[in-house]
């Protein structure tokens, strides 16, 4: 498992991943369906530096190490190949669990499931928030295996694992860990070892966080594979 280098230049991959979209500045030049261009075109153009860089790669599949300050625009750069992927794929509702979207606080799981919601608007693929703190955790139960994409807290997903009959993830394709420093942190472990222990490892895994994750540890405690390593604001 190779060092993750500090940095790397925009648009690029540190380790010299190759994708023909590196050069793409717009969504509409991406390699993405109509239905996600048709979401995103009333409020987004032009990609952002993170969002340049790391698309034209996960798009293709591939796992993703992301770092780049707050406000650069994380969010998109998971949720459009959440999103393709399962599209891809013709996911319906009935296939269940597809993506699990992970964030620290319910109060970012809010907000990046509104974005889910931009850029979804033209798909038929079905989402839950998942958060701890709401009283309908019953009536989750009901709905959590006919959601495709969940965006959730690690407490909650936890709850669901554990108590959900026939909770099913067991076909997961995309895991997303937002804020990834954070949730490999020690606050977290305990949790995050217990969501990863029960998620297939065949799946693609993106990572996004401000601050570039080293700790090979933790890289091997997720099974990243060949990730490629992508950072855009490089700090000299
Ligand atoms: P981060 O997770 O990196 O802190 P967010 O994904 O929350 O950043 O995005 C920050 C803000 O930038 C949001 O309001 C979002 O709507 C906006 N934004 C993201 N990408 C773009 C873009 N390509 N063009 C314009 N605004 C964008
Ligand atoms: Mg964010």
């Amino acid at each position: 498992n190779p060092t993750p280098p500090p940095t790397a230049e925009a648009g690029r991959a540190a380790d010299g991943g190759f994708s023909p979209y590196a050069g793409c500045k717009l969504f509409r030049q991406l390699p993405i369906s109509w239905k996600t261009k048709d979401g995103l075109a009333p409020k987004y153009k032009e990609m952002s530096d993170i969002q340049r860089a790391s698309l034209p790669h996960s798009l293709c599949g591939r796992d993703i190490l992301g770092a780049a300050k707050t406000g650069s625009g994380k969010t998109l750069a998971f949720i459009i190949p959440v999103v393709e992927k399962l599209y891809r794929a013709r996911w319906v509702p009935e296939d269940g669990v597809g993506s699990i979207i992970i964030s620290p606080t319910k109060e970012l799981a809010g907000q990046l499931f509104e974005e889910l919601k931009i850029v979804g608007k033209h798909h038929s693929l079905s989402a839950g928030l998942l958060i701890g703190g709401r009283k309908d955790v019953d009536a989750e139960k009901e709905r959590v295996n006919s959601l495709n994409i969940l965006v959730c807290t690690p407490g909650r997903l936890l709850q669901h694992m554990n108590e959900t009959p026939n909770f099913d993830c067991s076909q997961l394709q995309v895991l997303v860990l937002d804020e990834a420093d954070r949730m490999l942190d020690k606050k977290f472990k305990g949790e995050l070892d217990a969501i990863i222990s029960q998620l297939p490892k065949r799946r693609q895994t993106l990572l996004f966080s401000a601050t570039q994750t080293k700790s090979v540890k933790d890289l091997a405690r997720l099974s990243l594979k060949d990730p490629e390593y992508i950072s855009v604001h490089a700090e000299s």
